[in-house]
């Protein structure tokens, strides 16, 4: 019996490495439902190469001609059905931002496998998210390749016992720039990733370590973590993804060359390892890996995300929704590369934390948050 997928988030990086692994693995996969924000070109082709029973656009707009046995349907009623897809074992959710949340509780909710590229959804709302996730009994699937790293670590069991969980951080593209030419660093800088190759807001988000922050939140949720139990340690050659301390002193590390394949592919296939995109570690050719502690002053919004990260509630949803504010006005120009953090500070400091106790509250917080950021932006 092949695997049933939803793909919440199709045309995006990640969507299209699941479907690479699709392509890869024909008699264990097929793509019954597949969903995209906004589409052109990109959607359609996907479309006719794949033909999903249904194809949803959430974006309101024209018809559109499709192979003759796929149902397509636009707007929110219908990425709602895609997302809690009645003929499909696992959703995928790898659509980008707070609609990440929506799609994630909808999946757990119809007690379907959620595989969870997107981080928001246990960043913004991770109380939320796992609460239905024990109500329904439906199991989350890391991808995030740190936490897929954790999980790996600790047998793909969610509730093992660990003494420590040491996410791995590889410091971004502008890890070895000067403090003082910060300012002056541009998109065209921060994109530049040395190891990885990924969407532009995560990109930058790795330059800021906004992303590490994101994670330390995501692996508490994920894993049952209180916050002095997530530790993080920069690695700047990204062998080691992630580490899982124990009680008697060993720690388990997952290493591999960078690659998202092998953690969505194993999203997928686990407690089974197929063959992958990823080449055989040399680790007499890489000779050496480096760890070291995280640099506060070279990264304010790192410091500021484990703020949220303590503090809990609905700050770490403000923060979500300011960051990603800030990081678009940078990608645009708008706004200098070090005033990231301070927009970032400014939102967070007007926002005493909530207990996030509904989908409504996190709305009106994100929405909240992304004006204030706004308002400083004028
Ligand atoms: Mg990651």
């Amino acid at each position: 019996m092949r695997k049933k997928i939803a793909l919440i988030g199709c045309t995006g990086s990640i969507g299209r490495q699941v479907i690479n692994v699709v392509r890869r693995y024909p008699d264990l996969f097929t793509i019954t439902a597949m969903a995209a924000n906004t589409g052109g070109d990109a959607f359609f082709e996907q479309v006719r190469e794949i033909k999903p029973a249904f194809a949803v656009l959430r974006a309101e707009g024209e018809r559109a001609d499709v192979p003759a046995g796929v149902r397509f349907e636009r707007g929110e009623k219908a990425f709602e059905e895609a997302c809690a897809y009645s003929d499909a074992d696992v959703v995928f959710v790898a659509v980008t931002g707070f609609a990440g949340l929506k799609a994630a509780l909808l999946a757990v909710r119809a007690k379907k496998r959620a595989a969870l590229a997107n981080k928001e959804c246990l960043v913004a709302g991770g109380d939320l998210l796992m609460r239905a996730a024990a109500e329904s009994g439906a199991e989350i699937v890391p991808v995030d390749s740190e936490h897929s790293a954790l999980w790996q670590c600790l047998s793909f069991d969610r509730g093992a016992k660990f003494s420590k969980l040491i996410l791995t951080a590889s410091g971004g593209a502008l890890r070895d720039v000067p403090l003082d030419r910060l300012p002056e660093m541009t998109a065209k800088d921060a994109l530049a990733h040395p190891n990885w190759d990924m969407g532009a807001k995560i990109t930058v988000d790795c330059a800021t370590m906004l992303n590490k922050g994101f994670e330390v939140i995501e692996a508490m949720h994920l894993y049952g973590a209180p916050f002095e139990k997530v530790e993080v340690v920069m690695h700047r050659e990204s062998i080691v993804h992630s580490m899982v301390a124990f009680e008697d002193g060993a720690v388990l590390a997952q290493m591999s060359y960078p690659s998202m394949e092998l953690p969505i592919q194993l999203a997928l296939t686990y407690p089974e390892r197929l063959a992958a995109n990823v080449p055989p570690l040399d680790l007499a050719k890489l000779g050496t890996l480096h760890f070291s502690a995280p640099d506060p002053v070279r990264y304010p919004c790192f410091a500021l995300a484990l703020g949220c990260a303590k503090a809990g509630g609905d700050l770490p949803c403000a923060l979500n929704a300011a960051g990603e504010v800030a990081v678009h006005a940078f990608l645009d120009g708008q706004i200098k590369y070090t005033q990231i953090a301070e927009i970032i500070e400014g939102v967070l400091s007007g926002m005493p934390p909530r207990p996030a106790e509904s989908y409504a509250l996190l709305e009106e917080t994100d929405a909240r948050a992304r004006a204030a950021a706004r308002s400083f932006l004028r």
